[in-house]
């Protein structure tokens, strides 16, 4: 992807705060943190969002996840983690190359992440379980 800015960032051809890289992935501060320590999974494979990452690629993905956010809330000593992942832009997706956001927490720490819960209708329910059987 010639035109895509996280294919370059995890390339390494822009440069970026790089705290984790491996052959698959790197792992940079975001530009624009939440909080403290806001990070981004960046696969060096161009893929536009999850449904489009490969299997095995989307399993190293969460498990790095996992060993980044040991590290990050060992590190910062903070009091939770949000692990956050937009896809498409009605979900808030801005660039369109698959990201992990790794969002530390704190106790009234102010960030908005989140919805209004609404309520499960019986029709919803029932539709949506004889899809999915
Ligand atoms: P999303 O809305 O899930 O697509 O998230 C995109 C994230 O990338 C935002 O949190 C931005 O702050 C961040 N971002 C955009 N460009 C850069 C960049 N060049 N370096 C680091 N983070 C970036
Ligand atoms: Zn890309």
């Amino acid at each position: 992807m010639d035109n895509c800015i996280f294919c370059k960032i995890a390339n390494g051809e822009i440069p970026s705060a790089t705290l984790y890289e491996d052959e698959d992935f790197r792992v940079i501060l975001d530009l624009g943190p939440a909080s403290k320590g806001h990070s981004l999974i960046l696969p060096k494979a161009h893929a536009a969002n999850l449904m489009e990452m490969p299997d095995e690629l989307a399993g190293k993905a969460m498990i790095l996840a996992k060993k980044m956010a040991a590290k990050l809330v060992d590190t910062l000593g903070c009091d939770g983690l949000n692990v956050v992942q937009n896809n498409g832009e009605s979900a808030g997706q801005t660039v369109h190359h698959f990201h992990i956001h790794l969002i530390p927490r704190r106790t009234d720490d102010g960030v908005v992440l989140g919805w209004k819960p609404g309520q499960l209708t019986e029709e919803d329910r029932d539709e949506l379980l004889k899809s999915f059987h």
